[in-house]
């Protein structure tokens, strides 16, 4: 019950939104294929403070080549798990159900933020890697378990402490599933204003363990985050899940990083959110169970414009054949 409730206040979209989202994944499955971390070919390449420069020329140069496809276009979905893991649990089986996969950053201990930033005393939420256990299964069905790196906050601000933390965490987390990468969580900040992200990696895992979001990047061609929806500079109008999508071109990689417990049916509204027209719109269209609202998304080269593109030709042959007959 508490956990619905806390869910529901910090839930801004309904969980069909992203449930019809993974189905419009699913019916382009010829042109969109899902990636994780581990498909990746890292090429020894653990330099992120250079966003790995060697994975991306090689990924290039085997575009290139064509030994990757350059007719696909290639999405890595990552979800952070601040809190609520009940509601990553659902987003995973609707992903399995759509044979999709996708890079699950997890706590080894979840620290109360509010409560750490009010009060500056470290609180923990036993429940939370309790619930995590059970996703085990799930490696499996190839989906990717890392670390979402909270240890600056877990150490109270103490950067000696938090090195050691962030060691330990990746001991503990490596017990239940095969860590290789982390982000660090957004989370509290010290009164310097430093978050996890300003922590470096401690050195005993310089060449065990990869960063791949918030602070050091691999490279994509588009990336797209649903985090802190609320926030006064981010602009709403550029947070359309719609506009990225229709923004894809085959041969790019792109990623998408979700907090899924935004995703809960019967959802809050966001007041800043609503200041974009598109939420407004996406809000009302689940509402009335419409079930189209991924529908007038075209992608750069699906079947419509193929056909658009291939009448066109026909047309100009014709004209070229009266042209001919005419002379
Ligand atoms: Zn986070």
């Amino acid at each position: 019950m508490s956990k619905n409730v806390e869910a529901k206040k910090s839930g801004y979209f309904p969980f069909e939104y992203y449930e019809s989202f993974l189905k419009y994944i699913f019916h382009n499955k010829d042109h969109i294929e899902v990636i994780t971390y581990n498909d990746i070919e890292w090429c020894d390449d653990y330099d992120h403070e250079n966003a790995y420069k060697d994975e991306w020329e090689n990924w290039n140069k085997k575009l290139a080549r064509g030994e990757i496809s350059k007719e696909k276009i290639y999405l890595l979905i990552q979800h952070d798990v601040d809190k609520s893991p009940a509601l990553t649990t659902q987003a995973i089986e609707y992903e399995k159900k759509y044979g999709l996969k996708s890079n699950i950053m997890l706590f080894n201990k979840r620290v109360n933020r509010k409560h750490l930033q009010q009060t500056g005393e470290v609180v923990f939420d036993e429940g939370y890697i309790s619930e995590i256990e059970a996703w085990k299964k799930y490696e499996k069905d190839g989906f990717v378990f890392c670390y979402h790196a909270n240890s600056y906050e877990q150490a109270n601000f103490d950067r000696e402490k938090a090195r050691n933390i962030f060691e330990n965490d990746i001991k503990i987390l490596k017990k239940i599933f095969n860590i290789n990468f982390f982000s660090p969580h957004g989370g509290a900040r010290c009164p310097a204003g430093l978050s996890n992200a300003s922590l470096q990696i401690p050195e005993s895992l310089q060449n065990d363990i990869r960063w791949v979001a918030n602070g050091a990047t691999v490279k994509f061609n588009g990336v797209f985050s649903d985090g802190g929806p609320n926030l006064k500079t981010i602009d709403p109008n550029k947070r359309d899940l719609k506009d990225f999508v229709a923004s894809w071109k085959p041969g790019k990689r792109y990623r998408i990083i979700t907090h899924p417990q935004y995703y809960v049916t019967p959802c809050s509204i966001s007041p800043r959110l609503l200041e974009a027209k598109w939420y407004g719109e996406m809000l009302a269209s689940y509402a009335n169970q419409s079930n189209d609202y991924w529908d007038n998304v075209g992608l750069n080269f699906n079947e419509e414009n193929v056909s658009k593109y291939k009448k066109i030709k026909i047309r100009l042959n014709h004209l070229s054949f009266l042209k001919n007959i005419w002379k």
